[in-house]
């Protein structure tokens, strides 16, 4: 056990849309980071930020990034905290209805295996083939290996790319 928790986590970061008050989609998840730190995750590393193209039928660019944060909880409690955070950033109230999520915060890989969970898998099901998550994963945890594949981050990115 380290000062800085027992578990550490890989953690995509997306966000497509500015929040007022926050700003644009970058300045949103480097606020996404503090948020973090402030639920009391060990901020460990944070890569530059990207942008990419959109998925699904959204035509807004996402801007992406990629973390490893570090802390006590189980993958179970750490989805939880993520959504709080992602609740706290990504839904604007507009009259009575909810707006689509500004912030996305996805668990890609933790120190402790694969997980499966009716509502949690780890690592991400669809890690391998997002360029836009493996590009920021590879420049703070290269090293980091994919408990099915066996290979690390760095090489699932080589060969994306
Ligand atoms: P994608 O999973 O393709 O990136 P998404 O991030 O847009 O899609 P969400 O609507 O944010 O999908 O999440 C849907 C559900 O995915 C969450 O409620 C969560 O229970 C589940 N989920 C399963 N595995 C993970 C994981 N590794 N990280 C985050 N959420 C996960
Ligand atoms: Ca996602
Ligand atoms: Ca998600």
């Amino acid at each position: 056990m380290t000062e800085a928790g027992r578990h550490r986590y890989l953690i995509a970061l997306g966000s497509n849309r500015r929040l007022p008050g926050i700003g644009s989609p970058r300045a949103v998840l480097e606020a996404a980071i503090a948020a973090l730190a402030e639920e009391g995750w060990h901020i460990e590393a944070v890569s530059g930020w990207m942008a990419s193209a959109p998925v699904g039928p959204s035509l807004r660019r996402y801007t992406n990034g990629a973390a490893v944060i570090a802390g006590d909880l189980e993958p179970a409690e750490a989805l939880a905290s993520l959504q709080d955070v992602e609740r706290g950033f990504g839904r604007e109230r507009r009259g009575q209805r909810w707006r689509s999520r500004t912030l996305d915060l996805d668990i890609v890989l933790w120190s402790g295996g694969a997980w499966h969970a009716h509502d949690l898998s780890i690592p991400h099901p669809l890690f391998r083939e997002r360029d836009f998550v493996l590009r920021p994963a590879a420049e703070i945890a290269p090293d980091w290996r994919d408990p099915v594949t066996g290979h690390t981050v760095r090489q699932l990115a080589a060969r994306l790319s």
